[in-house]
């Protein structure tokens, strides 16, 4: 395909994807498919001509489009938002364009400085404190766009294993960096994600898990014990990752709890805020910030709730430092004019190579104002609501956990097994997709809005869905 042809044939997509993005609710939102459908659809051997795009492109209809499950519909309640916004595609479509790698300032300075700008301006909208900006002077502060929020926590642990294990060693100059990592240990609640566990595999760190309390938030009663019960076995706690908005029910841990005795027992805390950090834009949500102060590095997940689609997870840290000191290599070719004066973000991250991420995040705030960003989010927060008052209105739901922001958390009273059958029929209809959560042994749907096109007639539409398929389970199970 040369250029011109590509001019034509990219207005033919961006046609298609409006019209696919237009008419997404008449789809099936999840695929009614099997493992393995694709292999039938496609040749076994990699074309060894070049093909039409007309050929290739008549394929996604066939071949791609029946086992998508379509994300960005009005029926997807299921995991967290991961929503797409036309300024964001532009922006990615520019930014692959443009194709550059901001691994050093060098390497395309607008991606540095756009990112930069765009991070402090995100930073502020959410009411972070300054420490965390890059323009204020007397800090080590700063944003970094990170590929998910999964990376974002290893990359928080990886830090604080750094600190730790170089304060340890100025007391004890004899001990080894490996020593010191098996004795290192972290935190997190019961509720947190399955990231922070990995984050801790792979750090080869131990990871306690501590109890939450009955809102399944991390308090730090049993915090305390745990620690002090650590470092009487000669353990040294380094690292606690806090969430706020549970992937299970959307609940928050106690910033202003937790926030002192990390202080005081030397701990990194870390905020994982990846679909509630979108919320934060509007002040009257900032509540569960309180406490932020504490934290050392921050981030939530642009790429769910705020309409910059993946990736773009948000990560900021007071001590760019620490991230320096645990990431840096300075081979020659990579070394510049500005080396050591400007930011390279290749010390800020795993991997070297940074893709222009920071366009389409810029897009959408510019695009959207800080105004229209909470606008969708109280939108989808009465949503959740309504369906919430819609839930409470039949005696044989109960709601285990008290609904946050855009979630709603339900289950038919009983045993598990019935709202087992009730997720699953309710999936295998296509008609609107919702996964599981298991809070404190209760099986729950979690009920997510995740997509900008929902509306209340949408959320009725489900509801009714949702009452009728009860009925047919519970008259199944002779309840
Ligand atoms: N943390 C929380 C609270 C989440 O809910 C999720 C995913 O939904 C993650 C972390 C992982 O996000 P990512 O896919 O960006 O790694």
């Amino acid at each position: 395909m040369d250029l011109e042809e590509y001019r034509k044939r990219g207005k033919e997509l961006v046609d298609y994807i409006t019209d696919y993005l237009q008419n997404i609710r008449h789809r099936r939102v999840f695929p009614d498919v099997k493992p393995g459908y694709m292999k039938s659809l496609l040749p076994e051997e990699a074309p060894v001509e070049g093909e039409s795009w007309d050929f290739i492109f008549a394929d996604v209809e066939r071949v791609v489009m029946p086992g998508v499950t379509h994300w960005q519909s009005p029926y997807m309640h299921a995991y967290f938002p991961a929503l797409n916004s036309p300024a964001s595609l532009l922006g990615d479509m520019l930014a692959d364009a443009i194709g550059c790698l901001g691994f050093t300032w060098a390497s395309s300075p607008a991606c540095t400085e756009l990112e930069i700008i765009v991070m402090d301006w995100l930073g502020k909208m959410i009411g972070l404190p300054e420490e965390f900006l890059h323009t204020r002077r007397d800090s080590e502060g700063g944003g970094v766009i990170q590929t998910t929020s999964s990376e974002a926590t290893f990359v928080a642990l990886l830090a604080a294993r750094t600190e730790t294990i170089r304060k340890v060693k100025t007391e004890h100059p004899e001990l080894e960096d490996a020593e010191i990592n098996s004795r290192l240990v972290g935190y997190c609640s019961d509720q947190a994600h399955s990231s922070v566990e990995k984050a801790g595999l792979i750090g080869l760190v131990k990871m306690r898990y501590i109890e939450s309390d009955d809102k399944l938030s991390l308090r730090t009663d049993f915090l305390v014990e745990v620690i002090e019960h650590d470092r009487e076995k000669g353990l040294i706690p380094f690292f606690l990752c806090a969430t706020l908005g549970t992937t299970g029910a959307c609940a928050f841990d106690n910033l202003r709890e937790i926030g002192p005795t990390c202080f005081q027992e030397n701990i990194w805390l870390h905020v994982d805020a990846a679909y509630a950090g979108t919320a934060f834009i509007c002040p009257e949500f900032r509540v569960w910030m309180d406490g932020i102060e504490y934290a050392e590095s921050f981030a939530f997940n642009p790429s769910k709730w705020m309409m910059v689609h993946f990736d773009c997870t948000a990560m900021w840290v007071k001590k760019s430092s620490a991230l320096h000191r645990t990431f840096n290599v300075d081979p020659l070719y990579l070394q510049h004019e500005n080396s050591g004066l400007a930011v390279d973000f290749m010390h800020w991250q795993i991997p070297l190579s940074k893709r222009f991420r920071a366009l389409k995040l810029w897009f959408v705030i510019r695009n959207y104002g800080v105004k229209g960003l909470q606008n969708h989010v109280r939108k989808g927060v009465l949503l959740a609501s309504e369906l919430e008052d819609l839930v409470l209105t039949d005696k044989r739901f109960e709601i285990p956990a008290k609904r946050h922001l855009g979630m709603v958390v339900f289950r038919l009273k009983g045993n598990n097994e019935l709202t087992e059958r009730l997720l699953k029929t309710l999936n295998s209809s296509g008609k609107l997709h919702c996964v599981p959560a298991s809070l404190k042994g209760k099986y729950v749907i979690r009920f997510t809005v995740t997509s900008s096109r929902t509306t209340s007639d949408d959320i009725r539409h489900d509801w009714n869905i949702i009452q009728n398929t009860a009925s047919q389970v519970l008259e199944i199970y002779g309840v």
